[in-house]
């Protein structure tokens, strides 16, 4: 049977845009549907307007710490608007940008909603369309719990819009996003908590590091309640937010801003057409070549709830495109090693296991670890403190994990990530020359395991 599209693209998202892109480029007729923004999550309410926000935040300590090397600076203001502003000029070009990809590699674009009509059909703006494939690829939408008073709390879709920074935030979770924007909220000057219902953030992190962070965002004022979770939002005359916690305490804010994780975007996306089936928590259940039940039907990135990062959908989108179009240059996508960084204030950094999860899997480990003033920091007061940390197969030799908080911890983890994949014993640390005087050395120059 011929049909309209070899492949259909559903969602032009980090891993939606790269499997179209791939597979056009392969040869195939492609189209692609979007419905709300070109680039999907991370290059509009993600990745990039967050980490423009944290560069924002971060010029605080820049000014604080800049009396330390002579410097006088008059009083400093901030203007959120500007910030957003500028913001939106940024992604506004990137997304003129994807457009420019995907057109000029010959796919075509269909800006509107697209709905599964049958295992072979897509309906966008009242037109069907079939293809040979249908690949799925509608990323994730923020959750927040059902309590009284929900219509008042914003999730990180809205905080990229707020016409003003508030005075008082709450924010909700203790994942990446609640982490990254209470120290975005903080910087920038609003007098932020942080609500985590667990005994400490950042569940399934390498305990140091979750430690190490509290320690120094407590340091830095920020207001960390942990084992506290809200009852009900209520709205005041003044326009302000009364929070009721299940503890019964009560906290006013101007904002309460959840993070408390995503679910997969489904809405009318037409799948009960379709044999295609879900896992337990509601994602798109596909086989390791990211084939649903229904034949016909692949799905890639957050929908399918593996690891909810950029490079994994990019990856994803690759190895797809590559199984339908190229199957010479097929690679299965390798789970395993991927690196991964939150921007809090100061960074995490983090490759492969966990001491926690080293010791679970059998491992007889051994530990090193190096905590350090950076040295930037000698001539300032800030008493900021630097964690290094190795998990080493105390058997092998091999360096099952790195991770550290501090300064550009993203930034040094990601070419330990190559070593650790190339299968690094601690040795070939060891035998690791130094680049002088960086904190990344001290990856290098630990020599006496703390723990075994
Ligand atoms: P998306 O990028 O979400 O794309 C899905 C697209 O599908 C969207 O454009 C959507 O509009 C479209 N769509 C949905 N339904 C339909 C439909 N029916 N018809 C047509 N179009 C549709 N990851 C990192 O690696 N690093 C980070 O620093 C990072 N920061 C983040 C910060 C925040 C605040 C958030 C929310 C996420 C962050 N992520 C980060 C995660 C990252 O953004 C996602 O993992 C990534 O975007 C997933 O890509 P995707 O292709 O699966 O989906
Ligand atoms: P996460 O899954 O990382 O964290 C969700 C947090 O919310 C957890 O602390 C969880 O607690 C808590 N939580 C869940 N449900 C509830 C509830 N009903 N009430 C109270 N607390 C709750 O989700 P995020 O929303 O932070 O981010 C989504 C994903 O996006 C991340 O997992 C990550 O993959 C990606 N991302 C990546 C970034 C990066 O690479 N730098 C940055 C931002 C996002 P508990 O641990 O107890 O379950």
């Amino acid at each position: 049977m011929a049909y309209d599209f070899d492949l259909y693209v559903i969602g032009a998202g980090s891993g939606g845009v790269r499997s179209a892109r791939f597979a056009a480029g392969f040869g195939a007729k492609v189209a692609v549907a979007e419905s709300r923004y070109l680039g999907g999550t991370c290059v509009n309410v993600g990745c990039v307007p967050k980490k423009l926000l944290v560069y924002g935040a971060h010029f605080a300590e820049d000014f604080e710490q800049s009396a330390g090397f002579g410097w006088t600076l008059g009083e400093a203001d901030f203007d959120w608007a500007t910030l957003i502003a500028n913001k939106d000029r940024e992604i506004n070009r990137l997304n003129g940008i994807y457009r420019n990809l995907l057109v000029n590699s010959g796919v075509t674009l269909h800006e509107g909603h697209a709905k599964v009509i049958d295992p072979h059909q897509v309906e966008v703006n009242g037109q069907r369309y079939s293809a040979k494939h249908i690949l799925i690829a509608t990323g994730g939408w923020p959750q927040i719990p059902d309590i009284p008073g929900r219509e008042h709390a914003i999730s990180s879709n809205e905080a990229f819009f707020l016409k003003e920074l508030p005075k008082r935030v709450l924010v909700v979770g203790g994942g990446y996003i609640a982490v990254e924007f209470a120290g975005i909220f903080h910087g920038l000057g609003a007098q932020t908590q942080l609500l985590y219902r667990g005994d400490l953030f950042l569940r399934g992190f390498d305990g140091a590091v979750r430690k190490h962070l509290q320690e120094e965002l407590t340091k830095r004022g920020l207001d960390l309640q942990f084992n506290s979770d809200i009852e009900r939002i209520d709205k005041q005359a003044d326009g302000s937010l009364k929070v009721t916690l299940k503890d019964g305490r009560e906290l006013a804010a101007d904002c309460v801003f959840y993070a408390t994780g995503r679910r997969p975007m489904l809405d009318n996306l037409g799948l009960e057409n379709t044999g295609v089936k879900f896992d337990s928590r509601g994602f798109i259940e596909v086989d390791e070549q990211y084939q649903s039940a229904e034949p016909s039907i692949l799905a890639i990135g957050d929908v399918i709830g593996r690891v909810q990062l950029t490079p994994v959908a990019l990856a994803e989108g690759m190895a797809v495109a590559r199984r339908l179009f190229k199957p010479e240059q097929y690679r299965p996508v390798d789970y395993n090693m991927i690196p991964t960084a939150v921007f809090s204030l100061p960074n995490i950094g983090t490759v492969g296991l966990t001491e926690e999860q080293a010791r679970e899997a059998g491992y007889q480990v051994q530990i090193f670890e190096s905590r350090f003033r950076p040295m930037k920091l000698t001539l300032t007061e800030c008493q900021e403190r630097t964690l290094m940390k190795l998990v080493v197969d105390a058997e092998t030799d091999k360096v099952l994990g790195c991770h550290m908080v501090g300064p550009d911890a993203g930034e040094i983890v990601q070419g330990l990530a190559i070593a650790l994949k190339a299968g690094a014993t601690k040795r070939d640390f060891d035998e690791t020359i130094g680049v002088h005087p960086t904190a990344a050395e001290e990856f290098v120059t630990m020599r006496t395991p703390v723990a075994g």
